[in-house]
């Protein structure tokens, strides 16, 4: 009796696993479409001082409107578009998306602040992506500093004289690099000191528990020490609650990011952000 069930548990995890490729695979199908079809959007989550709750900064994070699936997290799409190279494309839609807000707040006489975007491994690889980049600030006429790159820890450290080699190339149109997830890969130090990165983003998983665990408030504290003295900025990210804010605070971070100060918004809402200050500031 009980192979009986086993056989049909077997068949019913087949049946699951079928339909989880089948959608994958329809998926990575509608994705080629999705530019064309203008169903991509960015998100913008404000960067906070930590001190005087100023927005210093945004980042900008990828969503894909689905026509029936709804809006699709870039955990599941990002991957599928990194198999196939679609990355490249939606990549360089992003940053000229970038570009264009930026230049659009420019206009209305808002305050700007540094967009960054996020950069895949694979999108690396592309001979003429320094040159793309330079192009889109040349069409939009937007100040490098206005614009930063975010790469993992991961994909900064493997290959790294190949990416380090690409991140100066970027680096030399004037534009900051930042390496995203720190902690959560081989987290080694010293390659910290030989990649030309200026901003250094702690993972949120480094946060966990530091409201009660001493350990973990001596460990970040001792990174975001290092950070400092290898003149690097530090971003800490994932900030949730108000008791995290308060250790940070105490343990000299400077920027931050999270969904206690905002979680990642619409082009309208973030420009809501920026020019009222009262919506943040004596919060
Ligand atoms: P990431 O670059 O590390 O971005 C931070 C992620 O943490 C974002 O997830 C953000 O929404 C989320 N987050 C921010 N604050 C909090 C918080 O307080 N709590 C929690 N639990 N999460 C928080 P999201 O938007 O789902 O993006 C996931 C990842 O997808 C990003 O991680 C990035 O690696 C990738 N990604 C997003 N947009 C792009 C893009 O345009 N291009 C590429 N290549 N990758 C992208
Ligand atoms: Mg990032
Ligand atoms: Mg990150
Ligand atoms: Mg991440």
């Amino acid at each position: 009796k009980s192979k009986e069930i086993n056989n049909i548990s077997h068949v019913i995890f087949d049946e699951k696993l079928k339909q989880e490729k089948k959608k994958l695979i329809e998926l990575e199908r509608d994705l080629f479409k999705s530019i064309d079809n203008n169903q991509l959007r960015l998100y913008y989550q404000p960067k906070f001082n930590i001190h005087t709750k100023d927005i210093v900064g945004a980042e900008a994070l990828i969503r894909w409107e689905h026509p029936t699936r709804g809006m699709i997290s870039p955990m599941v799409f990002i991957p599928l578009a990194e198999k196939t190279r679609f990355i490249n494309k939606i990549g360089r839609w992003v940053l000229e998306e970038a570009c264009k807000i930026i230049k659009k707040q420019e206009n209305e006489g808002l305050d700007v602040v540094p967009i960054a975007i996020n950069l895949s491994r694979v999108e690396l690889y592309q001979k003429d992506l320094v040159d793309f980049i330079e192009e889109m600030l040349k069409k939009y006429k937007i100040n490098p500093n206005l614009i930063e790159i975010e790469v993992t820890e991961t994909t900064a450290l493997k290959d790294l004289k190949f990416i380090n080699k690409k991140l100066s190339d970027i680096k030399s149109l004037g534009i900051k690099i930042a390496m995203d997830d720190f902690g959560t890969g081989n987290s080694n130090l010293s390659g910290l000191k030989d990649i030309c990165i200026d901003v250094l983003k702690l993972d949120k998983s480094l946060l966990n528990d530091i409201e009660k665990d001493l350990k973990t408030q001596v460990m970040v504290k001792s990174i975001l020490n290092l950070s400092k003295d290898l003149e690097l900025m530090t971003i800490c990210e994932g900030v949730e609650n108000t008791s995290q804010v308060e250790i940070l605070k105490n343990i000299n971070a400077e920027v931050v990011q999270g969904y206690v100060y905002s979680k990642p918004l619409e082009e309208e809402k973030f420009n809501r952000l920026i020019k009222d200050k009262s919506l943040y500031k004596d919060k």
